[in-house]
């Protein structure tokens, strides 16, 4: 299952599986209590878990990718955006090369959430022939909602700090967990509009409320909901064969684009 661990003939088998994991995460301060490679710890295990039970090649985890707010804190990895954007083309193509059609990008770390989304549309203008899929970040909210106490939860706060405390409470510093409840701290208004400080603004100390009601309990509710949804996320991909089709379309369009679309 693991990239890294089998051998060359036995990732040839996997290929009919069609499917390939990329778990992302960030290297990035979160709270005083987590690690700073909390999310691609998360998005490894989660992935691991999931290609358990339906099979899907798992490629080791991305530790440096985008966490440009918070370059003011000890511990920030970020690439560059055009670098970052390179690189995520250059692995693609080579987990294609190797025969995977089909890439799931498993990211848990919001800061990455938009450039993901724009890589989703590099991919097709560059003419690839592999399909990119990136779920959201939590595949099941409402189980979120369900195991949620605090009013205001976010990055390294309850919920995050629940799954970390699941999945690696070897690497949870509980004890060093804040008295003192982190709301937002931005001190504007200019909503609906967004600014390029909004995060720091809002969050300098990349804490958002409170971990102290998290539990390894909590987590695994959350952890198991999510990892059931992506298992069933897996086989509908895999069953799948229209978003390759479309993008092929897509693609013998690209270069001679006429007023109508050919095969629509
Ligand atoms: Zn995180």
């Amino acid at each position: 299952m693991q990239w890294e661990r089998v051998t060359s003939r036995e990732l040839y088998e996997m290929i009919r599986e069609e499917v390939c994991i990329i778990p992302i995460g960030s290297l990035e301060k979160h709270g005083e209590h987590l690690p700073l490679g909390n999310d691609a710890l998360i998005a490894h295990k989660v992935a691991l878990m999931a290609a358990e039970e339906e099979p899907a090649v798992v490629l080791p985890p991305i530790y440096f990718t985008y966490t440009k707010e918070m370059k003011n804190l000890t511990g920030a990895i970020s690439l560059e955006t055009d670098v970052l954007l390179s690189f995520l083309e250059n692995l693609c193509d080579e987990v294609a090369r190797n025969g995977f059609r089909k890439i799931i990008l498993l990211n848990f770390h919001g800061g990455n959430s938009n450039i993901l989304r724009v890589f989703l549309q590099h991919v097709v203008d560059k003419g690839k022939e592999y399909a990119v899929y990136l779920p959201p970040i939590f595949l099941a909210p409402e189980v979120v909602r369900e195991v949620k106490e605090t009013p205001e939860t976010g990055h390294a706060g309850e919920i995050e700090t629940s799954i970390s405390l699941y999945l690696f409470p070897e690497l949870c510093k509980m004890d060093k967990v804040p008295k003192e409840f982190s709301s937002s701290k931005r001190d504007y208004d200019v909503s609906p509009a967004s600014t390029s400080i909004d995060w720091y603004a809002a969050y300098p100390n990349a804490y958002v409320g409170d971990a102290k009601p998290a539990s390894a309990e909590k987590g695994k509710r959350i952890v198991e909901a999510h990892v059931e949804k992506l298992i069933d996320l897996i086989r509908r991909i895999k069953a799948d064969e229209k978003v390759l089709e479309r993008l092929k379309e897509f693609n013998n369009q690209l270069s001679r684009p006429e007023p109508q679309a050919k095969d629509r």
